[in-house]
């Protein structure tokens, strides 16, 4: 099979992955852009290599240079990370066919699932719930569009079936707007995903996101790992992650966990992979699939004791799980923080040079970062800077050690999210749990949330 991994992409998943490969005994690749030569993982990896300038057009998006670098460093395998090309099933199949493992499922895999139109028919032919809406894309013929939006009932929500990262969306309200709204999310979803294909379903109102993590061998077994309550979002982005989910009940989540394990067989998807339900009055649907690992997989793993990445990687040298459904037990409670590089309050980005970085420690504490005093962010990437974890015998434990962990933390030079994060662990909103995806942009609407901590 492969004995060296070469990995692209960076910041904090990149150094997650080099860990990961170190654990299990393989060899690392580390690529990086002309920005991004200071990063933790490099130094960590077997070899590394520059693979082109800062955009990332340039570099962490290249497919051919990628594959040249993965033949020049003898790599048999690449881990795409998340975000990049790690959902993109063109990239997936040119490393396919030059002989080497994507670590991930199956090009065929991601083009099914990673178009949200064949996902959700996908899932439907499994028996899965879904979103009402539009079945399959939205026609030309404004008629037949107005037509099929009476019959999904107002308001609804046009997205592109390309779409990612919260991009590509628009809730539209009244028959009037839906005309405009579809032209300009088209316009919109042709220009940031390269596929101006959207569909409609119907918005609903008062949501929790809950999604069911996923690992699938080659060998015909596929075990689904608890859920991660992912509702405290701006702008359809993830802000804070846990598991469990909070009063709900676990016969539901059970039901919708095997149903999402057998899907994985349904479709032969191997690989760790997440689906997306929002969850509302009792009831679960289906939104999308990642066919990735995610940003929150170490939620799953605090609770779980399973180590993702590395069963990603076992997975690809066609080892079989070496665990089942029955031994699958969640313990306690886990809670994760994002951290950005950004203002805590006006959300804009803050790259530049970390004059001092000391990470907190102690029971149930996890801190998932490529940070360290002295690295300076460079401005052409995502903000996210790290992941700050608690895990505990009971939520109340985990935010606890939430809270001692954030006013720990040291994080000097640019501006982050932990301000934002201290206020939402005394969130009485929070703390009860059950919350709604529209939650924190609600406490962002009350000035006084913000301007509390501005002082
Ligand atoms: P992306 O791939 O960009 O993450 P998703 O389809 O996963 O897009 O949706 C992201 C978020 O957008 C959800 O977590 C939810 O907050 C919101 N959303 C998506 N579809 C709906 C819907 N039908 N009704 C209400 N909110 C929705």
């Amino acid at each position: 099979m492969f004995d060296t991994v070469l990995i692209a992409n960076r910041g904090e998943i990149a150094l997650r992955i080099v860990r990961a490969c170190k654990a299990l005994g393989l060899k690392s690749v580390a690529v990086f852009s002309e920005a991004d030569s200071e990063l933790r993982h490099i130094a960590l990896a077997d070899q590394a290599l520059c693979i082109g300038p800062a955009p990332s057009s340039k570099s962490y998006l290249n497919k051919s240079e990628l594959i040249l670098a993965a033949r020049l460093t003898q790599a048999g395998a690449i881990h795409p990370g998340y975000g990049f090309l790690s959902e993109n099933a063109e990239f997936a199949e040119m490393v396919e066919n030059a002989g080497l493992t994507f670590i991930g499922p199956g090009s065929a895999a991601i083009k099914r699932m990673g178009d949200k139109v064949s996902a959700k028919r996908a899932m439907t032919e499994s028996g899965v719930p879904c979103v009402p809406g539009s079945e399959g894309a939205l026609p030309e013929d404004p008629a037949v569009v107005a037509s099929m939006a009476e019959t999904v009932g107002y308001p609804l929500i046009i997205k592109a079936a390309g779409g990612g990262g919260g991009r590509g969306m628009r809730v539209v309200r009244a028959a009037a707007d839906l005309h405009d709204a579809v032209a300009m999310t088209r316009e919109e979803a042709g220009r940031a995903f390269g596929n101006a294909t959207v569909y409609m379903e119907k918005f609903l109102e008062t949501p929790r996101h809950i999604e069911i993590q996923v690992l699938a061998d080659k060998h015909g077994n596929a075990v689904w790992l608890g859920e991660r309550d992912c509702s405290m979002q701006r702008r359809h982005q993830k802000i804070i992650e846990e598991a469990p989910a909070p009063s709900v009940d676990r016969a539901d989540i059970a039901r919708i966990g095997e149903s999402c394990a057998q899907a994985c067989l349904n479709i032969g998807y191997t690989g760790a992979g997440t689906f997306e339900f929002l969850y509302e009055k009792g009831a679960f649907y289906f939104i999308e699939m990642n066919t990735r690992v995610q940003v929150e997989h170490p939620v799953t793993e605090l609770v779980t004791g399973v180590d993702i990445v590395a069963e990603q990687l076992r997975i690809a040298l066609g080892e079989p799980l070496s665990f089942q459904q029955a031994d699958m037990m969640m313990k306690g409670h886990a809670i994760e923080c994002r951290l950005n590089a950004e203002h805590p309050w006006t959300f804009t980005p803050s790259p530049g040079r970390v004059t001092e970085w000391i990470a907190p420690g102690g029971p149930g504490v996890r801190v998932e970062s490529h940070m360290y005093s002295g690295y300076s962010i460079p401005p052409n990437y995502d903000s996210l800077i790290g992941k700050l974890l608690t895990h505990g015998a009971t939520r109340e434990e985990a935010i606890a050690r939430m809270r001692v962990a954030l006013d720990e933390i040291v994080i000097a030079g640019v501006d982050t999210t932990v301000p934002l994060h201290r206020k939402l662990m005394l969130d009485p909103g929070f703390t009860t749990g059950g919350f709604n995806i529209h939650h924190l942009e609600h406490l962002i609407e009350q000035g006084s949330f913000i301007e509390e901590q501005a002082k």
